[in-house]
């Protein structure tokens, strides 16, 4: 099939590469005329595993195609992604205007049979509205379907190639087969492909990040609370994990989640929520309790040092809002570092990925090449992502360079008593500091 993908970000770029992987043919467009140029000389804008390789293979080989000329790309297209931010807005809603202009700047070239499909996360009633507009300004009612993406970054391609299920949104069953075909090749291991109304499909995927947000946030409140009840929230995890209906997934308690999805899309939902005359009342606490789930490390370290972080010298490991990706959007260790800086403290940042991107948001923080470098002298690291490479540190080594052996550990990546035993005091979520 011949695809154009518009909006070239995390979820356009592994849509379109993964769609020319199974044989489309794809044209990636984009209004940053920087990424497109990158793009088209083999410059990936974006850290993912498995991308790179991808995206070069697909394009040499004329399946992959990166411009910023939308009319000539939709007017030989058969389908049309709609792959464009929808940040959230000043009021907590979804901002749709990307949403809104892409749909003006197509409608005057779409092909009469041509499918436009919401890949965006848009609140419920976006799609009848780009229908409503298209009607507009085409004058015929054009096929629009919603399918809304549920991959996770650092893990984009695999859940692009090998997807849990796949959700389509159409009013026609003819939209509904063409989908179908067009995602057969990632759906050979039997998963489902639910062919629903755009508005059940636009409301599963803000249920499906509601819903796992509130997990997040409800094992951290309960992690805070066995901190002060003497509980360990890990072997509390294990308790509860093994009933089968509760399971282990996305019960890890941390620093409160981050990234582009579940902050705005649990406020996008709020904003719906309360537009209908009903009360958001998980959704808010969900919100809440995450916001402050982003200040307990903060908190521990000044009470470690009685209050005082003036002159002192704190490592932050891990800036990402998870890890494998380079993504630091509404990430919990911009919060640390920016509560550190004003409590008088210096920090030294380290990330496998994310560095330059944090550079560019801060200012005063000093980077460091290896992670073993920034904590020279630290008076105490705080780790905020789980990224592999701080699993297995040199202990011993760390104990030597640091002013201070405090760990304040938000991803709880070490065993306390180990840790005791290494001569460290450490701080995790949920579990009793040791010292
Ligand atoms: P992104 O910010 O990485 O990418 C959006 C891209 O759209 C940017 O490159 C931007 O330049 C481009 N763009 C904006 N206006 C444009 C226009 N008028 N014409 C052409 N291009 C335009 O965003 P993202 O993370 O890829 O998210 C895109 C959508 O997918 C959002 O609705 C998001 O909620 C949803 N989503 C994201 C993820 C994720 O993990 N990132 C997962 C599932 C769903």
């Amino acid at each position: 099939m011949k695809i154009a993908v518009i909006g070239t970000g995390y979820v356009g770029l592994v849509t379109g590469t993964c769609f020319a992987n199974s044989g489309n043919d794809i044209t990636c467009i984009d209004i940053d005329e920087k990424k497109i140029t990158g793009l088209k000389n083999g410059v990936i804008p974006i850290y993912e595993p498995g991308l790179k390789e991808l995206v070069l293979r697909n394009a040499e080989a004329g399946r992959l195609h990166f411009t910023t000329d939308t009319p000539t790309a939709v007017k030989t297209a058969e389908m049309v992604y709609l792959a464009v931010g929808t940040p959230q807005g000043d009021d907590g809603s979804a901002d749709l205007s990307a949403m809104w202009a892409v749909t003006k700047a197509i409608a005057p070239h779409l092909q009469e049979d041509a499918i436009v499909v919401t890949k965006s996360t848009v609140p419920v009633g976006t799609n009848a509205k780009i229908f409503g507009m298209l009607k507009e300004l085409t004058g015929r009612e054009c096929h629009v379907a919603s399918n809304p993406e549920f991959l996770k970054e650092g893990a984009a391609i695999d859940d692009f190639m090998k997807p849990d299920r796949v959700v389509v949104g159409v009013r026609c069953q003819e939209v509904s087969d063409k989908l179908h075909q067009l995602y057969a090749p990632f759906l050979r291991t039997e998963k489902p492909f639910l062919s629903m109304s755009p508005e059940s499909a636009e409301m599963t995927k803000y249920v499906a990040n509601a819903l796992l947000a509130t997990k997040i946030s409800f094992i951290n409140e309960m992690a805070n609370l066995c901190e002060k009840m003497g509980g360990d929230i890990n072997d509390v995890r294990r308790g509860i994990g093994h009933d089968s209906r509760i399971g282990f997934a996305f019960l890890f308690p941390g620093v409160g989640y981050g990234g582009s999805c579940f902050p705005k899309d649990v406020r996008a939902l709020t904003a719906m929520t309360e537009d209908k005359g009903n009360l958001p009342e998980m959704l808010r606490a969900v919100d809440n309790v995450n916001e402050r789930q982003k200040t307990v490390l903060f908190t521990k370290v000044k009470e470690q040092f009685g209050g005082d972080l003036g002159g002192k010298r704190i490592a932050v490991w891990g800036l990402a809002f998870k890890p494998e990706t380079d993504d630091i959007r509404e990430a919990p260790a911009l919060v640390l570092i920016k509560q550190l800086q004003e409590a008088g403290a210096t920090v030294i940042a380290h990330d496998p990925e994310a560095m330059d991107n944090v550079q560019a948001e801060t200012s005063g923080v000093e980077f460091a090449d290896r992670a073993i470098d920034a904590i020279k002298g630290a008076d105490a690291l705080c780790i905020c992502t789980d990224w592999k490479a701080y699993h297995q540190p040199d202990f011993a080594e760390m104990y030597q360079l640091m002013a201070q052996p405090i760990v304040f550990d938000g991803r709880n990546l070490y065993d306390p008593e180990r840790m005791k035993a290494r001569g460290y005091c450490y701080h995790s979520i949920g579990r009793v500091a040791v010292d």
